[in-house]
């Protein structure tokens, strides 16, 4: 499949993982947003957050608690924001659901 995190996710594209098990994957954003910005991603292909099944909720919870160890290996003490963009409107551009995990400022909110 020609899906640009698939392919990160399989080693087949480089990036700077900070965290990986048999299911998941983080790695930095190449254009970070904020002074710390992961994208945390299930390996298996999902599309967006509007595509998750029945079998994939153990695997989000998942991706909630390794968001929380990234956050403290990485000094987010002071908090941290997780956000998921589903869909046109909601911005997502690269149609392989993912989780950004950004921190080391204070957050603006409403977000644009
Ligand atoms: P979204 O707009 O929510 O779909 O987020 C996609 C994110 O992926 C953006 O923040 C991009 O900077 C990031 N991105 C795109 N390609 C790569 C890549 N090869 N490695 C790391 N981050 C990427
Ligand atoms: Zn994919």
């Amino acid at each position: 499949m020609d899906c640009i995190f698939c392919k990160i996710a399989s080693n087949e594209i480089s990036s700077k993982k900070v965290y990986e098990d048999d299911q998941i994957v983080a790695f930095n954003d190449l254009d970070p947003q904020a002074p710390v910005h992961v994208l945390i991603i299930p390996k298996k292909h999902i599309q967006s957050a509007d595509q998750i099944a029945d079998g994939d909720t153990n695997i989000i919870g998942k991706i909630f608690m390794v968001a929380s160890k990234i956050a403290k290996e990485l000094g987010l003490e002071n908090g941290y924001r997780i956000v998921n963009n589903c869909g046109e409107d909601g911005g997502q551009t690269v149609p392989h659901l993912h989780f950004h995990l950004m921190g080391g400022r204070k957050m603006n909110w409403p977000a644009g």
